[in-house]
């Protein structure tokens, strides 16, 4: 057969190949969703859903569960932090935060938001811990988010129980709460102003908030999970009847953490109240 007649039928095959519908990726697997699948998100999770149940799985950690707003999880956040603070002598609540201490001291360098571009998902979990630890973000802050979402799928009768959405819920706060880089800086200006005055200072600032991303959550979940798993098992009973008990007490919806805190330490006070 000449190389010509080879290339022609070889052709052929690949054109015939491209009409065959391929059964494997057909449609996606979400019973009833009966879009076709796609890889469509640009973490590329998977070819088994289409764009829309991908980057729901993406986003939230679950096809058909929403992420907890905060109006959902501050009871619980606040409930676990006044937990903690009054169990620092237990055990396990000892070596959560000496494991959380951990993981700040293991994350690697400092790397402004400013300069995530580039980096791996995993890389980004990690500079996600450092900003925590530049931030002096308190660990026991870090270990509340944790046993609120716990308990938030405890008291859920519709919650996604499978460990990514758990993990993917706890990461986007904590995400949050290691917060942005901020720049501030003072640029001369020759242009009048208003009244005439020329040349003048004026002051410039870049605010960067690193933006949370799918499989950089899922990093960052598992990174924490093995620090707080231990005081989970053993107290997380104890922190959900706390919860509850507080709760008889008034509503506790409209901030993350009790009274007088706050993630960054510097407007942190004591409460007079
Ligand atoms: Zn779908």
């Amino acid at each position: 057969m000449s190389t010509r007649n080879t290339r022609q039928k070889r052709r052929d095959e690949v054109v015939s190949k491209a009409k065959q519908p391929n059964h494997m990726y057909g449609y996606c697997r979400v019973i009833g969703c009966g879009k076709p699948a796609r890889a469509g998100t640009s973490d590329g999770l998977d070819t088994k859903y289409c764009r829309a149940h991908a980057e729901h799985l993406q986003r939230h950690g679950s096809l058909h569960k929403g992420s907890y707003g905060a109006k959902e999880l501050n009871p619980y956040r606040q409930a676990a932090l006044a937990w903690l603070l009054d169990n620092e002598h237990e055990f396990w609540v000892k070596n959560a935060i000496q494991r959380m201490q951990g993981l700040y001291q293991q994350a690697g360098p400092h790397v402004e938001a400013f300069r995530l571009r580039g980096l791996r998902p995993k890389e980004r979990a990690m500079a996600a811990l450092a900003r925590l630890r530049k931030h002096e973000v308190d660990p026991r802050l870090v270990i509340a988010a944790w046993l609120a979402v716990e308990m938030t799928l405890r008291d859920d009768p519709q919650a996604d129980l499978k460990p990514e959405f758990k993990r993917v819920q706890v990461a986007k706060v904590v995400h949050r709460m290691a917060s942005g880089s901020h720049k501030r800086w003072e640029r001369e200006v020759h242009a009048p102003d208003r009244l005439g005055r020329s040349p003048r200072i004026v002051v410039e600032e870049l605010h960067v908030y690193p933006r949370s991303r799918g499989r950089v959550l899922r990093h960052l979940g598992e990174a924490l999970e093995p620090a707080v798993e231990l005081l989970v098992h053993h107290h997380l009973d104890a922190v959900h009847a706390f919860k509850v008990e507080r709760d008889a007490k008034g509503k506790y919806d409209d901030r993350p953490y009790p009274k007088g805190w706050s993630a960054r330490p510097r407007k942190r006070q004591p409460d007079s109240a």
